[in-house]
């Protein structure tokens, strides 16, 4: 960290700081300048108490942490990307990977169209929440552990991993039985209690970013999932809230190189909350894959103008494979397959 003292301070309030700076276990480096003096304070500032305190000193001007306060999430823990293995489907390596499905799982018909439709086209995950985080509480909740079943049965007859959104700490065995890779979703990217749960059952972790979380917030909140002995971490990117109203959210494209530089872990991109359009999601999409993006997660239904949620930005099946064959020299062009 860097201690930056205020101009005319005396010896005696210099030796405080100092001695303040050794007690906490590092080591510090006095720059006379001029006008002030600026001490830097060499040691790990991850292990080491934080000298955040000093900035409270009158005599202290301000303090500065020169390292970054996620380790395990960032680059420099790990040279290389990461991949998951998710039911042998491989994230983060040289193929793109696209994940569909419903908003929510509604009924058997709606899920396994979808999902034999998904496939053909191409993709290799199929998405469906089963427990949905709704603004209001009386708007379709989920079928919950009916939707899962639902989706182990989809996974059965069309070979597609799953992910679904976990919603609670009291469900994180149950989601995770059935499951191939867990979603945790926007409203709840902070609630560490449940990065921690969904971290302990050992699968795959897919999480959103939060409606109003900062990247580094959103790398810190990956932090819980690796901290807690589960390597299998991926963000994904869904918009953000800001003042546009043409948009449901702003998607952030810039997170892909800038997670890509930070971090080791696949980037998802989510089109679908991303613009809350349909007629967004194909632009996107081609933009995400030839930014860098290791997947996609796009919802898809037979029928969205009838989706018991998100019916807005759900693309049909039809706009679906539109879009499969349409992005294949975006995903070229990006070195991927
Ligand atoms: C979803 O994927 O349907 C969903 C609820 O996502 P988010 O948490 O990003 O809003
Ligand atoms: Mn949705």
């Amino acid at each position: 960290m860097i201690v930056i003292l205020k101009p005319n301070i005396s010896r005696k309030e210099e030796t405080a700081v100092l001695r303040e700076i050794r007690r906490l276990g590092y080591r510090p480096h006095v720059m006379r300048g001029v006008e002030r003096t600026v001490v830097g304070a060499i040691g790990d500032e991850r292990t080491h108490q934080s000298l955040e305190v000093l900035g409270s000193w009158p005599q202290v001007e301000r303090v500065m942490p020169v390292q970054k306060r996620y380790k395990l999430v960032s680059r420099e823990a790990h040279r290389g990307n990461s991949t998951i293995n998710a039911r042998n489907n491989i994230i983060g390596g040289r193929k793109f990977q696209v994940m569909a499905g419903p908003c929510s799982v509604e009924d058997e018909f709606q899920l396994l169209t979808t999902a034999h439709a998904v496939r053909k086209a191409g993709a290799t995950i199929l998405r469906g929440g089963a427990f949905k985080p709704r603004t209001s509480p009386y708007e379709f909740q989920g079928l919950g552990h009916k939707g899962l079943k639902l989706l182990a049965k989809a996974r059965r007859e069309t070979g597609l991993a799953i992910i679904t959104e976990l919603l609670s700490e009291q469900h994180a065995e149950l989601v995770a039985e059935y499951t191939d890779i867990i979603q945790i979703g926007a409203r709840n990217a902070q609630n560490f209690q449940l990065l921690i749960a969904a971290a302990k059952t050992g699968k795959p972790v897919l999480l959103k970013r939060g409606l109003s979380m900062k990247i580094e917030e959103w790398l810190l909140a990956g932090e819980y999932v690796l901290s807690n002995n589960n390597p299998n971490l991926m963000f994904c990117e869904r918009g953000i809230r800001t003042f546009e109203t043409y948009t449901r959210n702003t998607l952030d494209l810039s997170t892909i190189p800038i997670i890509k530089n930070e971090s080791h872990c696949p980037i998802i991109i989510d089109p679908s909350q991303g613009a809350g359009r349909a007629d967004l999601v194909m632009a996107m999409c081609k933009g995400a894959a030839a930014m860098g993006a290791d997947g996609l997660l796009i919802e898809v239904h037979p029928e969205p103008a009838k989706a018991w949620s998100d019916g807005a930005q759900q693309l049909t099946i039809e706009g679906f494979a539109r879009l499969m064959e349409e992005l294949k020299p975006f995903i070229a062009a990006a070195g991927r397959e």
